[in-house]
Protein backbone atom coordinates (compact mmCIF):
# COMPACT_ATOMS: atom_id res chain seq x y z
CA UNK A 1 0.00 0.00 0.00
CA UNK A 2 1.29 3.57 -0.40
CA UNK A 3 1.19 7.32 0.44
CA UNK A 4 -1.14 7.94 -2.71
CA UNK A 5 0.72 11.97 -2.23
CA UNK A 6 4.38 10.34 -3.19
CA UNK A 7 3.13 7.12 -4.73
CA UNK A 8 6.06 5.47 -2.24
CA UNK A 9 5.08 1.90 -0.62
CA UNK A 10 4.71 2.72 3.14
CA UNK A 11 3.61 -0.79 4.77
CA UNK A 12 2.88 -4.37 2.92
CA UNK A 13 -0.73 -5.38 3.51
CA UNK A 14 -0.80 -9.10 4.96
CA UNK A 15 -2.85 -11.63 3.05
CA UNK A 16 -4.50 -13.30 5.08
CA UNK A 17 -5.54 -17.34 4.35
CA UNK A 18 -8.47 -19.22 4.58
CA UNK A 19 -6.91 -20.34 8.03
CA UNK A 20 -6.10 -17.27 9.14
CA UNK A 21 -10.13 -16.28 9.21
CA UNK A 22 -11.06 -19.76 10.88
CA UNK A 23 -8.48 -18.81 13.88
CA UNK A 24 -10.08 -15.11 13.61
CA UNK A 25 -13.82 -16.57 13.75
CA UNK A 26 -12.84 -19.25 16.34
CA UNK A 27 -11.90 -16.56 18.89
CA UNK A 28 -14.21 -14.73 18.65
CA UNK A 29 -17.10 -17.29 18.74
CA UNK A 30 -15.12 -18.76 22.00
CA UNK A 31 -15.10 -14.76 23.51
CA UNK A 32 -19.17 -14.59 22.79
CA UNK A 33 -20.54 -15.88 25.88
CA UNK A 34 -19.14 -13.75 28.10
CA UNK A 35 -19.54 -10.73 26.33
CA UNK A 36 -22.96 -11.53 25.52
CA UNK A 37 -23.39 -12.36 29.83
CA UNK A 38 -21.84 -9.03 30.41
CA UNK A 39 -24.79 -6.30 30.97
CA UNK A 40 -24.57 -3.40 28.48
CA UNK A 41 -24.25 -1.06 30.52
CA UNK A 42 -20.60 -2.67 31.15
CA UNK A 43 -20.07 -2.86 27.52
CA UNK A 44 -21.25 0.86 27.19
CA UNK A 45 -18.21 1.73 29.83
CA UNK A 46 -15.77 -0.04 27.56
CA UNK A 47 -16.95 2.15 24.63
CA UNK A 48 -16.98 5.39 26.47
CA UNK A 49 -13.52 4.43 27.56
CA UNK A 50 -13.15 4.23 23.61
CA UNK A 51 -14.06 7.32 22.97
CA UNK A 52 -11.80 9.54 25.09
CA UNK A 53 -9.01 7.57 23.57
CA UNK A 54 -10.69 8.39 19.67
CA UNK A 55 -10.64 11.87 21.23
CA UNK A 56 -6.97 11.82 23.04
CA UNK A 57 -5.58 10.23 19.90
CA UNK A 58 -7.58 12.09 17.35
CA UNK A 59 -5.29 14.13 15.34
CA UNK A 60 -2.56 11.06 15.21
CA UNK A 61 -5.05 9.06 14.02
CA UNK A 62 -6.37 11.87 11.42
CA UNK A 63 -2.71 12.27 9.78
CA UNK A 64 -2.48 8.19 9.51
CA UNK A 65 -5.35 8.39 7.54
CA UNK A 66 -4.49 11.48 5.42
CA UNK A 67 -1.16 9.86 4.66
CA UNK A 68 -2.42 6.34 3.73
CA UNK A 69 -5.68 7.57 1.95
CA UNK A 70 -4.25 11.13 0.81
CA UNK A 71 -7.28 13.14 2.00
CA UNK A 72 -6.75 16.35 3.29
CA UNK A 73 -6.20 16.87 6.99
CA UNK A 74 -9.16 18.77 7.25
CA UNK A 75 -11.13 16.26 5.50
CA UNK A 76 -9.51 13.27 7.61
CA UNK A 77 -10.41 14.98 10.79
CA UNK A 78 -14.06 15.18 9.41
CA UNK A 79 -13.58 11.31 8.72
CA UNK A 80 -12.60 10.34 12.12
CA UNK A 81 -14.95 12.87 14.15
CA UNK A 82 -17.98 11.11 11.78
CA UNK A 83 -16.66 7.51 13.30
CA UNK A 84 -16.61 9.13 16.85
CA UNK A 85 -19.75 10.11 16.73
CA UNK A 86 -21.31 6.21 16.38
CA UNK A 87 -19.25 5.51 19.55
CA UNK A 88 -21.17 8.11 21.34
CA UNK A 89 -24.45 6.40 19.50
CA UNK A 90 -23.47 2.92 20.61
CA UNK A 91 -22.72 4.14 24.11
CA UNK A 92 -26.55 5.08 24.34
CA UNK A 93 -27.02 0.74 24.40
CA UNK A 94 -28.39 0.25 27.37
CA UNK A 95 -31.66 2.27 25.96
CA UNK A 96 -31.26 1.31 22.32
CA UNK A 97 -31.71 -2.23 23.23
CA UNK A 98 -34.93 -1.68 25.26
CA UNK A 99 -37.91 -3.88 24.49
CA UNK A 100 -41.94 -3.44 23.94
CA UNK A 101 -44.15 -4.85 26.53
CA UNK A 102 -47.94 -4.63 26.58
CA UNK A 103 -50.05 -5.93 29.81
CA UNK A 104 -53.46 -8.72 29.31
CA UNK A 105 -52.42 -9.18 25.20
CA UNK A 106 -55.14 -12.05 26.78
CA UNK A 107 -56.82 -11.81 30.07
CA UNK A 108 -53.67 -12.26 32.69
CA UNK A 109 -51.78 -12.47 29.95
CA UNK A 110 -48.25 -10.38 28.98
CA UNK A 111 -46.01 -9.81 26.20
CA UNK A 112 -42.49 -8.58 25.80
CA UNK A 113 -40.28 -8.52 23.21
CA UNK A 114 -36.11 -8.35 23.88
CA UNK A 115 -33.31 -7.97 21.79
CA UNK A 116 -30.42 -10.83 21.52
CA UNK A 117 -27.05 -10.29 20.12
CA UNK A 118 -26.21 -12.83 17.02
CA UNK A 119 -22.93 -13.97 17.67
CA UNK A 120 -19.84 -13.48 15.52
CA UNK A 121 -20.60 -10.83 12.98
CA UNK A 122 -18.28 -9.41 10.24
CA UNK A 123 -17.35 -5.64 8.59
CA UNK A 124 -15.69 -5.71 4.88
CA UNK A 125 -14.85 -1.84 4.41
CA UNK A 126 -13.83 0.45 1.44
CA UNK A 127 -11.11 2.32 1.00
CA UNK A 128 -12.52 5.67 0.40
CA UNK A 129 -13.38 5.99 4.56
CA UNK A 130 -10.62 4.21 6.74
CA UNK A 131 -11.90 5.38 9.86
CA UNK A 132 -15.71 6.13 9.81
CA UNK A 133 -16.77 3.47 7.97
CA UNK A 134 -15.60 0.29 9.96
CA UNK A 135 -16.87 2.39 13.19
CA UNK A 136 -20.25 2.66 11.43
CA UNK A 137 -20.19 -1.51 11.93
CA UNK A 138 -18.48 -2.42 15.25
CA UNK A 139 -19.25 -0.35 17.93
CA UNK A 140 -22.72 -0.69 17.59
CA UNK A 141 -22.49 -4.21 16.84
CA UNK A 142 -20.53 -4.94 20.12
CA UNK A 143 -22.30 -2.66 22.00
CA UNK A 144 -25.58 -5.16 21.62
CA UNK A 145 -23.39 -8.21 22.67
CA UNK A 146 -21.79 -9.66 19.68
CA UNK A 147 -18.04 -10.70 18.50
CA UNK A 148 -16.58 -9.01 15.73
CA UNK A 149 -14.27 -9.75 12.26
CA UNK A 150 -13.20 -6.62 11.35
CA UNK A 151 -11.42 -6.83 7.29
CA UNK A 152 -10.67 -3.88 6.25
CA UNK A 153 -9.57 -2.34 2.78
CA UNK A 154 -6.09 -3.85 1.92
CA UNK A 155 -5.50 -0.37 0.41
CA UNK A 156 -5.40 1.72 3.71
CA UNK A 157 -5.35 -0.76 6.93
CA UNK A 158 -3.08 1.26 8.92
CA UNK A 159 -5.78 3.43 10.72
CA UNK A 160 -7.92 0.26 11.00
CA UNK A 161 -5.44 -1.15 13.26
CA UNK A 162 -4.12 2.07 15.23
CA UNK A 163 -8.49 2.23 16.06
CA UNK A 164 -8.51 -1.40 17.28
CA UNK A 165 -5.12 -1.29 19.34
CA UNK A 166 -7.23 2.06 21.39
CA UNK A 167 -10.18 0.00 21.51
CA UNK A 168 -8.05 -3.78 23.24
CA UNK A 169 -6.48 -0.86 25.74
CA UNK A 170 -9.98 0.58 26.89
CA UNK A 171 -10.59 -2.72 27.96
CA UNK A 172 -12.61 -4.95 25.42
CA UNK A 173 -11.50 -8.66 25.93
CA UNK A 174 -9.44 -10.65 24.11
CA UNK A 175 -11.24 -12.53 20.71
CA UNK A 176 -14.52 -10.22 21.09
CA UNK A 177 -12.91 -8.05 18.16
CA UNK A 178 -10.60 -9.03 15.75
CA UNK A 179 -9.23 -7.74 12.22
CA UNK A 180 -7.80 -9.95 9.12
CA UNK A 181 -6.57 -8.76 6.09
CA UNK A 182 -6.44 -9.27 2.75
CA UNK A 183 -8.78 -9.45 -0.47
CA UNK A 184 -10.95 -12.01 -1.91
CA UNK A 185 -9.34 -14.98 -0.13
CA UNK A 186 -10.38 -13.46 3.02
CA UNK A 187 -13.32 -12.64 1.93
CA UNK A 188 -14.82 -15.53 0.60
CA UNK A 189 -13.46 -17.72 3.80
CA UNK A 190 -15.79 -15.23 5.93
CA UNK A 191 -18.93 -15.25 3.40
CA UNK A 192 -18.85 -19.35 3.66
CA UNK A 193 -17.70 -19.56 8.02
CA UNK A 194 -20.45 -21.61 9.54
CA UNK A 195 -20.13 -19.62 12.58
CA UNK A 196 -20.11 -16.07 10.67
CA UNK A 197 -24.09 -14.90 11.67
CA UNK A 198 -23.98 -11.29 9.94
CA UNK A 199 -22.19 -9.48 7.18
CA UNK A 200 -22.06 -5.83 7.11
CA UNK A 201 -20.31 -4.37 3.81
CA UNK A 202 -19.48 -1.57 2.28
CA UNK A 203 -17.95 -1.03 -1.43
CA UNK A 204 -18.45 -1.24 -4.78
CA UNK A 205 -21.45 -2.20 -6.13
CA UNK A 206 -20.62 -5.38 -8.26
CA UNK A 207 -18.97 -6.41 -5.06
CA UNK A 208 -21.75 -5.61 -2.56
CA UNK A 209 -24.23 -7.78 -5.37
CA UNK A 210 -21.77 -10.74 -4.92
CA UNK A 211 -21.64 -10.15 -0.96
CA UNK A 212 -25.21 -10.03 -0.69
CA UNK A 213 -25.89 -13.36 -2.74
CA UNK A 214 -23.11 -15.47 -1.51
CA UNK A 215 -23.63 -14.19 2.26
CA UNK A 216 -27.43 -15.27 2.34
CA UNK A 217 -26.69 -18.62 0.14
CA UNK A 218 -24.96 -19.11 3.65
CA UNK A 219 -27.62 -18.12 5.74
CA UNK A 220 -26.33 -15.25 7.11
CA UNK A 221 -27.69 -11.77 7.94
CA UNK A 222 -26.58 -9.60 5.12
CA UNK A 223 -26.15 -5.17 4.72
CA UNK A 224 -24.34 -4.01 1.64
CA UNK A 225 -23.88 -0.83 0.42
CA UNK A 226 -22.84 0.02 -2.55
CA UNK A 227 -21.70 2.19 -5.73
CA UNK A 228 -23.56 5.63 -6.69
CA UNK A 229 -24.01 8.81 -8.77
CA UNK A 230 -25.72 11.04 -6.39
CA UNK A 231 -27.30 14.38 -7.88
CA UNK A 232 -27.89 17.98 -7.00
CA UNK A 233 -30.70 19.94 -8.89
CA UNK A 234 -29.90 23.42 -9.04
CA UNK A 235 -33.45 25.34 -10.04
CA UNK A 236 -33.27 29.09 -11.22
CA UNK A 237 -34.56 30.25 -8.16
CA UNK A 238 -31.71 29.05 -5.96
CA UNK A 239 -28.88 31.53 -4.33
CA UNK A 240 -25.74 30.94 -6.82
CA UNK A 241 -22.89 31.86 -4.28
CA UNK A 242 -24.41 29.65 -1.97
CA UNK A 243 -25.57 26.65 -4.79
CA UNK A 244 -22.11 26.97 -6.41
CA UNK A 245 -19.79 26.14 -3.06
CA UNK A 246 -21.98 23.67 -2.31
CA UNK A 247 -21.75 21.46 -5.51
CA UNK A 248 -17.94 22.02 -5.79
CA UNK A 249 -17.66 20.92 -2.24
CA UNK A 250 -19.96 18.32 -2.86
CA UNK A 251 -17.81 16.88 -6.35
CA UNK A 252 -14.36 17.52 -5.48
CA UNK A 253 -14.15 16.96 -1.58
CA UNK A 254 -11.84 13.70 -0.52
CA UNK A 255 -11.27 14.19 -4.36
CA UNK A 256 -14.36 12.58 -5.52
CA UNK A 257 -13.61 8.97 -3.63
CA UNK A 258 -17.14 9.60 -1.52
CA UNK A 259 -19.92 7.80 -2.56
CA UNK A 260 -21.86 10.50 -1.29
CA UNK A 261 -19.91 12.62 -3.44
CA UNK A 262 -22.24 15.10 -5.66
CA UNK A 263 -21.05 13.88 -8.81
CA UNK A 264 -24.06 15.22 -11.15
CA UNK A 265 -25.27 18.65 -10.99
CA UNK A 266 -28.07 19.32 -13.28
CA UNK A 267 -29.26 22.94 -13.64
CA UNK A 268 -32.47 24.06 -15.15
CA UNK A 269 -33.56 26.50 -17.45
CA UNK A 270 -32.03 29.80 -16.70
CA UNK A 271 -29.62 28.63 -13.81
CA UNK A 272 -27.38 27.33 -16.07
CA UNK A 273 -26.79 30.86 -17.37
CA UNK A 274 -25.90 31.99 -14.06
CA UNK A 275 -24.43 28.93 -12.13
CA UNK A 276 -22.33 27.39 -14.78
CA UNK A 277 -19.39 30.16 -15.37
CA UNK A 278 -18.78 30.26 -11.68
CA UNK A 279 -18.76 26.39 -11.56
CA UNK A 280 -15.95 26.11 -13.78
CA UNK A 281 -14.12 29.05 -12.70
CA UNK A 282 -14.05 27.85 -8.64
CA UNK A 283 -13.10 23.89 -9.93
CA UNK A 284 -10.37 25.89 -11.93
CA UNK A 285 -9.01 27.80 -8.69
CA UNK A 286 -8.95 24.30 -6.45
CA UNK A 287 -5.79 24.10 -5.59
CA UNK A 288 -4.44 20.54 -5.72
CA UNK A 289 -1.29 18.95 -3.79
CA UNK A 290 0.42 16.44 -1.38
CA UNK A 291 -1.80 16.48 1.84
CA UNK A 292 1.33 14.69 3.86
CA UNK A 293 2.80 18.06 4.39
CA UNK A 294 1.75 21.94 5.17
CA UNK A 295 0.88 23.93 4.03
CA UNK A 296 -2.41 21.83 2.98
CA UNK A 297 -3.67 22.31 -0.27
CA UNK A 298 -7.44 21.88 -0.97
CA UNK A 299 -7.67 18.75 -2.58
CA UNK A 300 -5.41 15.66 -2.11
CA UNK A 301 -4.61 12.53 -5.02
CA UNK A 302 -6.54 9.51 -5.40
CA UNK A 303 -6.15 6.27 -4.19
CA UNK A 304 -3.49 4.30 -6.69
CA UNK A 305 -1.89 5.30 -9.98
CA UNK A 306 -4.26 2.74 -12.25
CA UNK A 307 -7.51 4.12 -10.16
CA UNK A 308 -6.48 7.82 -11.21
CA UNK A 309 -5.46 6.50 -14.50
CA UNK A 310 -9.21 4.80 -15.09
CA UNK A 311 -10.98 8.33 -13.91
CA UNK A 312 -8.45 10.04 -17.01
CA UNK A 313 -9.88 7.84 -19.22
CA UNK A 314 -13.35 7.67 -18.54
CA UNK A 315 -12.66 11.93 -18.95
CA UNK A 316 -11.35 11.07 -21.75
CA UNK A 317 -14.24 8.49 -23.24
CA UNK A 318 -16.87 11.50 -21.73
CA UNK A 319 -15.58 14.19 -24.65
CA UNK A 320 -15.47 11.43 -26.91
CA UNK A 321 -19.17 10.65 -26.78
CA UNK A 322 -19.82 14.15 -26.80
CA UNK A 323 -19.31 16.02 -23.53
CA UNK A 324 -18.43 19.74 -23.42
CA UNK A 325 -14.83 19.85 -20.82
CA UNK A 326 -15.44 23.07 -18.96
CA UNK A 327 -12.33 22.01 -16.67
CA UNK A 328 -9.68 19.81 -17.41
CA UNK A 329 -7.91 18.15 -14.62
CA UNK A 330 -5.46 16.27 -16.68
CA UNK A 331 -3.78 19.12 -17.12
CA UNK A 332 -2.32 18.82 -13.61
CA UNK A 333 1.45 18.60 -13.70
CA UNK A 334 3.06 17.50 -10.56
CA UNK A 335 6.29 16.34 -9.39
CA UNK A 336 5.93 14.52 -6.20
CA UNK A 337 4.86 10.54 -7.45
CA UNK A 338 1.46 10.73 -6.08
CA UNK A 339 -1.32 10.19 -7.80
CA UNK A 340 -2.93 13.13 -9.01
CA UNK A 341 -5.92 14.36 -10.99
CA UNK A 342 -6.67 17.99 -10.81
CA UNK A 343 -10.61 19.09 -10.36
CA UNK A 344 -12.66 18.26 -13.69
CA UNK A 345 -16.35 19.45 -15.39
CA UNK A 346 -17.87 18.40 -18.07
CA UNK A 347 -20.86 19.41 -19.36
CA UNK A 348 -23.67 18.90 -21.38
CA UNK A 349 -23.50 15.27 -20.27
CA UNK A 350 -26.34 12.87 -21.37
CA UNK A 351 -28.07 9.70 -19.46
CA UNK A 352 -26.54 7.27 -22.26
CA UNK A 353 -22.86 8.50 -22.00
CA UNK A 354 -20.43 6.55 -20.26
CA UNK A 355 -19.39 9.11 -17.78
CA UNK A 356 -23.24 9.77 -16.75
CA UNK A 357 -23.87 5.59 -16.48
CA UNK A 358 -20.67 4.84 -14.40
CA UNK A 359 -19.49 5.75 -11.10
CA UNK A 360 -16.26 7.96 -11.57
CA UNK A 361 -15.21 7.90 -7.80
CA UNK A 362 -13.09 11.01 -8.70
CA UNK A 363 -12.71 14.68 -9.02
CA UNK A 364 -15.14 14.91 -11.95
CA UNK A 365 -18.48 16.78 -12.09
CA UNK A 366 -21.08 15.98 -14.42
CA UNK A 367 -23.45 18.44 -15.31
CA UNK A 368 -26.64 18.14 -17.18
CA UNK A 369 -29.36 20.82 -18.56
CA UNK A 370 -33.10 20.42 -17.62
CA UNK A 371 -35.60 22.37 -18.47
CA UNK A 372 -37.27 22.14 -15.23
CA UNK A 373 -38.20 19.97 -12.41
CA UNK A 374 -40.34 17.55 -13.83
CA UNK A 375 -37.31 15.93 -16.15
CA UNK A 376 -34.57 16.62 -13.29
CA UNK A 377 -36.33 14.01 -11.22
CA UNK A 378 -36.70 11.89 -14.57
CA UNK A 379 -32.76 12.05 -15.07
CA UNK A 380 -32.61 11.15 -11.66
CA UNK A 381 -34.70 8.29 -11.15
CA UNK A 382 -33.66 6.91 -14.52
CA UNK A 383 -30.16 5.86 -12.65
CA UNK A 384 -29.92 2.96 -11.30
CA UNK A 385 -28.64 4.22 -7.85
CA UNK A 386 -29.99 5.20 -5.43
CA UNK A 387 -27.78 7.00 -2.63
CA UNK A 388 -28.11 10.87 -2.51
CA UNK A 389 -29.77 14.08 -4.22
CA UNK A 390 -30.23 17.30 -3.56
CA UNK A 391 -32.38 20.39 -4.93
CA UNK A 392 -31.02 24.07 -4.45
CA UNK A 393 -34.02 26.53 -4.63
CA UNK A 394 -35.77 29.09 -2.99
CA UNK A 395 -39.17 27.47 -3.24
CA UNK A 396 -40.85 25.05 -0.46
CA UNK A 397 -43.49 23.99 -3.23
CA UNK A 398 -40.23 22.66 -5.44
CA UNK A 399 -38.40 20.54 -2.96
CA UNK A 400 -41.19 19.50 -1.51
CA UNK A 401 -42.24 17.89 -4.98
CA UNK A 402 -38.66 16.69 -5.02
CA UNK A 403 -38.24 15.23 -1.86
CA UNK A 404 -41.59 13.03 -2.70
CA UNK A 405 -40.87 11.78 -6.20
CA UNK A 406 -37.33 11.71 -6.07
CA UNK A 407 -36.12 7.52 -6.10
CA UNK A 408 -32.73 8.21 -3.55
CA UNK A 409 -32.99 7.22 0.20
CA UNK A 410 -30.97 10.23 1.03
CA UNK A 411 -32.79 13.79 0.11
CA UNK A 412 -30.98 17.16 0.86
CA UNK A 413 -32.79 20.33 0.63
CA UNK A 414 -30.01 23.64 0.33
CA UNK A 415 -27.90 21.23 1.30
CA UNK A 416 -25.28 19.24 -1.07
CA UNK A 417 -23.79 16.34 0.31
CA UNK A 418 -27.19 14.77 3.03
CA UNK A 419 -24.79 11.64 4.07
CA UNK A 420 -27.17 11.13 7.35
CA UNK A 421 -25.75 11.13 10.30
CA UNK A 422 -24.99 8.61 13.25
CA UNK A 423 -28.35 8.52 14.61
CA UNK A 424 -30.41 8.42 11.46
CA UNK A 425 -29.94 5.24 8.60
CA UNK A 426 -27.69 5.63 6.09
CA UNK A 427 -29.97 4.75 3.96
CA UNK A 428 -29.23 3.51 0.34
CA UNK A 429 -32.04 2.69 -2.72
CA UNK A 430 -31.94 0.74 -5.71
CA UNK A 431 -28.07 -0.34 -6.78
CA UNK A 432 -26.48 1.37 -3.46
CA UNK A 433 -27.82 -1.28 -1.14
CA UNK A 434 -28.64 -4.64 -0.72
CA UNK A 435 -30.56 -6.19 2.22
CA UNK A 436 -33.03 -4.69 4.27
CA UNK A 437 -31.80 -3.06 7.42
CA UNK A 438 -29.69 0.08 6.79
CA UNK A 439 -26.19 0.76 9.14
CA UNK A 440 -26.67 3.27 11.46
CA UNK A 441 -29.41 4.47 13.85
CA UNK A 442 -31.62 2.14 15.20
CA UNK A 443 -31.88 0.26 11.99
CA UNK A 444 -28.14 -0.73 12.84
CA UNK A 445 -29.26 -1.77 16.56
CA UNK A 446 -31.75 -4.19 14.72
CA UNK A 447 -29.35 -5.77 12.23
CA UNK A 448 -26.74 -6.52 14.78
CA UNK A 449 -30.00 -8.10 17.10
CA UNK A 450 -32.59 -10.50 16.60
CA UNK A 451 -36.01 -10.01 18.39
CA UNK A 452 -37.27 -12.83 21.00
CA UNK A 453 -41.27 -12.54 21.91
CA UNK A 454 -41.99 -14.22 25.55
CA UNK A 455 -45.74 -14.61 26.06
CA UNK A 456 -46.15 -15.23 30.22
CA UNK A 457 -49.25 -17.02 32.55
CA UNK A 458 -48.63 -17.11 36.30
CA UNK A 459 -51.57 -19.14 37.77
CA UNK A 460 -52.43 -18.24 41.68
CA UNK A 461 -51.28 -21.36 43.69
CA UNK A 462 -52.92 -24.47 42.45
CA UNK A 463 -54.83 -22.68 39.90
CA UNK A 464 -54.81 -24.37 36.23
CA UNK A 465 -52.18 -27.36 37.70
CA UNK A 466 -53.08 -29.99 34.98
CA UNK A 467 -51.45 -32.56 36.88
CA UNK A 468 -53.53 -32.41 40.10
CA UNK A 469 -55.86 -35.56 40.49
CA UNK A 470 -58.21 -33.37 42.72
P1 LIG B 1 -14.36 -2.40 -3.40
O1 LIG B 1 -15.69 -2.96 -3.68
O2 LIG B 1 -13.28 -2.57 -4.40
O3 LIG B 1 -13.77 -3.03 -2.04
C1 LIG B 1 -14.52 -3.06 -0.85
C2 LIG B 1 -14.08 -4.24 0.00
O4 LIG B 1 -14.35 -5.44 -0.70
C3 LIG B 1 -12.59 -4.25 0.32
O5 LIG B 1 -12.41 -4.66 1.65
C4 LIG B 1 -12.03 -5.25 -0.68
O6 LIG B 1 -10.89 -5.93 -0.18
C5 LIG B 1 -13.18 -6.22 -0.87
N1 LIG B 1 -13.21 -6.78 -2.23
C6 LIG B 1 -12.88 -6.14 -3.39
N2 LIG B 1 -13.09 -6.95 -4.45
C7 LIG B 1 -13.58 -8.11 -3.96
C8 LIG B 1 -13.99 -9.34 -4.55
N3 LIG B 1 -13.94 -9.52 -5.87
N4 LIG B 1 -14.43 -10.32 -3.75
C9 LIG B 1 -14.49 -10.15 -2.42
N5 LIG B 1 -14.10 -9.01 -1.79
C10 LIG B 1 -13.65 -8.01 -2.55
O7 LIG B 1 -14.57 -0.85 -3.04
P2 LIG B 1 -13.45 0.27 -2.83
O8 LIG B 1 -12.84 0.60 -4.14
O9 LIG B 1 -12.58 -0.08 -1.68
O10 LIG B 1 -14.39 1.48 -2.34
C11 LIG B 1 -15.03 2.36 -3.22
C12 LIG B 1 -16.46 1.95 -3.47
O11 LIG B 1 -17.18 1.88 -2.24
C13 LIG B 1 -17.22 2.96 -4.32
O12 LIG B 1 -18.01 2.26 -5.26
C14 LIG B 1 -18.10 3.69 -3.32
O13 LIG B 1 -19.27 4.25 -3.87
C15 LIG B 1 -18.40 2.60 -2.36
N6 LIG B 1 -18.80 3.14 -1.06
C16 LIG B 1 -20.13 3.06 -0.74
C17 LIG B 1 -20.57 3.59 0.46
C18 LIG B 1 -22.02 3.53 0.82
O14 LIG B 1 -22.34 3.68 1.99
N7 LIG B 1 -22.91 3.28 -0.14
C19 LIG B 1 -19.66 4.19 1.35
C20 LIG B 1 -18.31 4.23 0.98
C21 LIG B 1 -17.90 3.69 -0.23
Amino acid sequence: MYNPSTGEVIALTPMCTAAHVNDAVEAAEAAFPPWWETPPVERARVLFRFKTMLEEKFEEIARCNTREHGKTLTESRGDVRRGIEMVEFACGVPSLLSGETIENVARGIDCETIRQPLGVCVGITPFNFPAMVPLWMYPVALACGNTFVLKPSEKVPLTAMMIARLLEQAGVPRGVFNIVHGGRESVEALLAHPKVNAVSFVGSTPVARYIFETGTRHRKRVQANGSAKNFVVVMPDADVEQSTRSVVEGAFGCAGERCMASSTAIVVGNAAKDALPSLAQVAKTIWVGPTDREPQPDMGPLITRQHRDRVAQLVGTGVEEGAKILADGRDLQLNSGGFFLGATVLDEVQNAMTVAREEIFGPVLNVMRADDLESAIETINYSPYGNGASIFTRSGKAAREFKHRVKAGMVGINIGVPASMAWFPFAGWGDSFFGDLHMQGREGVQFFTQQKVTTTRWFAEGEGNIWSTK
